[in-house]
């Protein structure tokens, strides 16, 4: 087992790490841009290093200021949380390059599903089932109108290189073809440097259901059930929840085996999430996450594992903590992401905590890099807190999320609280009815 090892990454997610490694008995390492020198995960973590200026690019992506730092400190291993650089193949090429370990998959594994034309002609290799539309990359209009044909619309524009909901565009007809094809390709070029788009099928009202995966780097793999991310804005989600409300314990099993076996037999090495659609009772693949996620959380409240302990030990060669038959699902748990946001447009609101209380109690989990008196930095994510409950079942969960969002008090900047508030007021909520559109479409009716 490693003895120490260096986080890079900020925010909650650092704290995440840092927490795991302190009850493995394993020293942390924090970096820190010049702005985040007062950051929680500085604080928190055995010892800390600064990386460099603000900008993302000349600190927590700077590859040679996070090797530095790691020769420095005498780490032996990476753990890139997510975003940054956690699905970069070459980084985690130039780590494995200076002898040091990187806390996830192996370069290929990350290419391979970083790209996402690739990605998907691996799954359906494996067995799994996608969405219906392009045989790889689309380079012309004349091919595009021609697919829009062949399957019908609507269709989905979707950049190879694509992520974090950027470079897509629906084609309604084929009288949208054309700007939605330039805009898509512009989109990814702007977003990516890479304009190679794909075309899909558009989904009408799909729930996102996205399958927990972890492999042990040797051949063996299991799945960690699913996680519904339906509520999402801008292709971006904003409330997680596990199990899924309309996933039966058949369906769990049938798409849960496909995928453990999918991992196994690639030889896929630590935490993964392959992410579906689900429409009538099918699953369709988009595309497969090589990290953790944001909302692990849920996924370890209701099987009550330690996810990043997990991708710490594959890291180090011993072999997972747990197996299939291990794994049974405890209760329904929620997510909420709380972001330094202003409504009704959600725009960006950085600024200083006056006063800050995190809730408790029962089945309620914090996770959070927020303290009183903290200026959150305007260069970063916006997501500032997740606040995770967990019930026997899910009304329980739904009663506890009302009562821990009433405790929480973040003063002095605007937050997506409110937000989570209205939502519970709506039946459809409650009911579990809910698709992907759901949310922007109550958005546009005034919410
Ligand atoms: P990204 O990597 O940018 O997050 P994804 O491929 O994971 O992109 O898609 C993000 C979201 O976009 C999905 O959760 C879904 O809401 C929407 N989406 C993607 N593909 C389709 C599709 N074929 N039909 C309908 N909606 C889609």
């Amino acid at each position: 087992m490693f003895d120490k090892i260096l986080i890079a990454n900020r925010g909650e997610i650092a704290l995440r790490v840092i927490r795991a490694c302190r009850e493995m008995g394993i020293t942390s390492v924090a970096v820190h841009s010049t702005a985040d020198a007062d950051a929680m995960h500085v604080r928190m973590a055995d010892e800390s290093i600064c990386i460099g200026p603000a900008p993302s690019v000349d600190s927590y992506l700077s590859f040679p200021a996070l090797i530095s730092a790691c020769e420095v400190t005498g780490a032996q291993a990476i753990h890139p949380g997510y975003g940054f650089l956690s699905e970069n193949a070459r980084f985690v090429q130039v780590v494995e390059d200076h002898g040091l370990t990187f806390i996830g998959p192996s370069a290929e594994h990350i290419r391979t599903m970083g790209d996402k034309i690739t990605a998907k002609e691996t799954a359906k290799a494996l067995g799994i089932p996608v969405v219906p539309g392009s045989a790889g990359g689309v380079a012309t209009l004349d091919e595009a109108k021609q697919i829009g044909r062949d399957f019908g619309y609507p269709v989905i524009i979707k950049a190879t290189a694509g992520g974090g909901g950027r470079g897509m565009q629906v084609a309604k007809d084929e009288a949208g073809m054309e700007r939605a094809f330039q805009t898509a390709r512009s989109e990814a070029k702007a977003a990516f440097g890479n304009d190679e788009v794909y075309i899909e099928k558009y989904l009408q009202k799909p729930r996102h259901i996205e399958i927990q995966v972890f492999g042990d780097g040797q051949g063996g793999g299991v799945h960690l059930g699913e996680r519904d991310c339906s509520l999402q804005r801008r292709h971006q989600k904003v409330f997680e929840e596990a199990p899924g409300p309309s996933i039966s314990p058949e369906e769990r099993k049938r798409i849960g085996d496909i995928c453990a076996n999918a991992i196994a037999k690639m030889g896929y090495s630590g935490a993964g999430t392959i992410e579906f659609l689900y429409e009538d009772g099918e699953f369709y693949f988009i595309e497969m996450n090589t990290r953790l996620q944001v909302e692990h959380p849920v996924t370890e409240a209701i099987f009550g594992q330690d996810l990043v302990r997990e991708q710490i030990r594959v890291a180090s060669g011993q072999k997972l903590s747990f197996t299939q038959d291990d794994l049974q699902i405890n209760g329904h748990a929620i997510e909420v992401r709380i972001n330094a946001e202003k409504l009704p447009k959600f725009s960006p609101c950085p600024g200083r905590i006056t006063a800050f209380h995190a809730p408790g109690g029962l089945g309620v989990r914090m996770d959070s890099a927020l303290y009183d008196g903290y200026s959150i930095p305007p260069y970063y994510d916006s997501l500032i807190a997740k606040l995770i409950v967990h019930g026997r079942d899910r009304p329980e969960a739904l009663a506890r999320l009302n009562r821990a969002l009433g405790e929480l008090i973040v003063d002095g900047i605007d937050t997506t609280v409110p937000l989570f508030h209205a939502l519970l007021r709506e039946k459809d909520i409650h009911t579990g009815e809910y698709n992907i559109h759901w949310l922007e479409k109550w958005l546009e009716a005034g919410g």
